[in-house]
């Protein structure tokens, strides 16, 4: 009987979901963390489950050859990056199979049909220094030094790096400017176990299109001392925009608390999305996709302040967004929604083809930051609501259905939204809009969401998904009330990590 800490042979065969390489032994199915697919490795047992197990590589007896050697040394001791080891041409390919097997598995669809719809993924040209947003724990170390890091994978011990090799360059010098100014002004890094101490997070974003860059440092405190020394040594770097302390007094793993105060310049910075040409698809397969994704004069400007929800891959979001507004096939006169909204990213770009568009959204910081986008880019076009989408939804349809019906006993927000809407919007409305997009968390739509929409019967609908196995299930129970998949389409958001994003389009079957 195998046990515990015995040492095993394995053939890598498989990848979870997590970038895990998964082997077999004796029947059962072992996680290995760290082995690539294709490898051959001895590995030590260190869980055992009824039929399956987990093991810690130990050796590596025959490399794959999907391996190469990662940019950065702390891949294995970081939690951020599980497939670094990984040849990126070879990442793609399991983020492609990866959805493709949970439309198969989970969705139910069959496996010629996938090959149909699914379209080749889009990847990045490297899978280095593309986020645009970091946020550094600041602790100690062994020694007491005060540092800034990662946590380690599954911990909360700090690995001392200023320079996470996914992130910008510029996040260096402005760690080590934090750092300097806590060691020379005596302030000390918040300890987890204790609940003292200041400095908990530096967040910093970079702004790709406008080169702009936003500190905030994430106090257990209301009071930064001696600020005007960061502001000093903050304020002269190239591109600072705007600096800020969030308060976050609370004993929890969320980074941001409620509380921000702009220290220095803007409480924002401001980026651009680009649209890019969606060439077509034969092009894209051949792999001579090069004029593919390229960009055009259409743009998107955004206010982001600290506690905005905005894309971390900007470069591939413009993909994500080029795709997913070619799937809503517009042409100027539709009614579309835009569901699980944010910062109205993709609603503005709708809005710019779309003759009215509606968003919705949980977080009523994100629907505010929306409509000022709007009228900053001079959208007049856009609605928006805040609220759960199945909650929103509902109320709003069954609401209006009555309305419609002759029998009006309550007007809402969206209810008189809606009216002036069908006044106006010739004929098409609120209630049957041709297209609704969206763009759920990794639990996809809820239960209630999804039977709306079928109910509001749009001519098609756009999923952008972050998780393909949600994905797949509420694909499933899109095409079982009368819609069918007509085009997917993975896109490469986060080289070297496991995730991948989807888009896909889905129209009315005919009756
Ligand atoms: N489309 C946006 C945001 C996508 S992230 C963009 O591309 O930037 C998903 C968004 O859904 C988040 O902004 C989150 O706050 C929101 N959200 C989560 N649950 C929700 C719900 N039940 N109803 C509406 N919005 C929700």
């Amino acid at each position: 009987m195998l046990q515990k800490n015995d040492m095993i042979e394995l053939k890598i065969e498989d990848m979870g979901v997590d970038g895990q390489g998964i082997g077999k032994y004796d029947g059962m199915t072992f996680f290995v963390k760290d082995a690539v697919i294709g490898d051959e490795i001895r590995a030590r047992v260190t869980k055992l489950k009824k039929n399956y197990g987990y093991a810690r590589m130990e050796e590596i007896l025959s490399p794959s050859e999907a391996r190469t050697v990662p940019e950065c040394e702390l891949y294995k001791r970081c939690g951020g990056c599980q497939i670094q080891a990984m040849d990126y041409g070879k990442q793609l390919e399991f983020k492609q199979n990866k959805v493709r097997g949970n439309l198969i598995r989970i969705g139910g669809f069959a496996p010629e049909f996938v090959d149909e719809v699914m379209q080749p993924i889009v990847g990045m040209e490297t899978p280095y220094r593309y986020r645009n947003k970091a946020q550094f724990p600041i602790g100690t170390d062994k020694e007491g030094n005060v540092v800034a890091g990662f946590y380690a994978a599954r911990s909360h011990n700090i690995i001392p790096v200023t320079d996470c090799k996914l992130g910008v360059e510029e996040n260096q010098k402005i760690l080590e400017a934090v750092l300097s100014y806590m060691r020379e002004n005596g302030i000390k890094p918040y300890d987890e176990a204790t609940g003292k101490g200041l400095v908990r997070h530096v967040l910093i974003r970079y702004g790709f299109t406008t080169k702009e860059i936003m500190v905030c440092l994430v106090i257990n405190g209301k009071k930064l001392p001696a600020r005007e020394k960061l502001v000093e040594k903050l304020s002269g770097l190239e591109g600072m925009t705007s600096i800020s302390i969030n308060q976050n007094t609370k004993n929890t793993n969320v980074i941001l608390g409620e509380r921000t105060e702009c220290i220095w310049g803007q409480p924002y910075i401001t980026d651009y999305i680009h649209l890019r040409e969606c060439g077509n698809d034969a092009v894209a397969a051949e792999g001579a996709g090069r004029k593919e994704f390229a960009l055009t004069d259409t743009a998107v400007g955004f206010h982001i302040s600290p506690q905005s929800f905005y894309q971390v891959n900007p470069v591939q979001t413009e993909k994500l967004y080029s795709l997913a507004l070619d799937y809503a096939g517009l042409t100027g006169k539709e009614t579309v929604w835009d569901l699980y909204c944010g910062i109205g990213t993709i609603s503005l770009f709708l809005a710019q083809k779309a003759g009215k568009v509606y968003g919705v959204e949980v977080v009523p910081q994100a629907i505010e930051d929306a409509k000022n986008n709007a009228k900053l880019n001079g959208i007049s076009n856009a609605e928006f609501f805040v609220g759960k989408a199945e909650e929103v939804l509902p109320e709003f349809y069954e609401r209006e259905s009555r309305r419609s019906a002759g029998s009006a006993d309550e007007v809402g927000e969206v209810a008189a939204a809606a009216a002036k809407d069908a006044g106006k919007s010739d004929g098409r409305s609120m209630l049957h809009p041709d297209v609704i997009v969206v763009d759920p968390p990794r639990k996809g739509c809820d239960e209630k969401c999804l039977e709306t929409l079928l109910k509001m019967h749009p001519e098609r609908i756009v999923y952008v998904s972050c998780d393909s196995a949600t994905l797949a299930r509420d694909l499933r129970e899109l095409c079982d009330g009368g819609y069918e998949v007509k085009k997917v389409r993975a896109v490469d958001q986060f080289g070297n990590t496991g995730h991948v994003e989807t888009v896909c389009l889905l129209s009315k079957k005919a009756q």
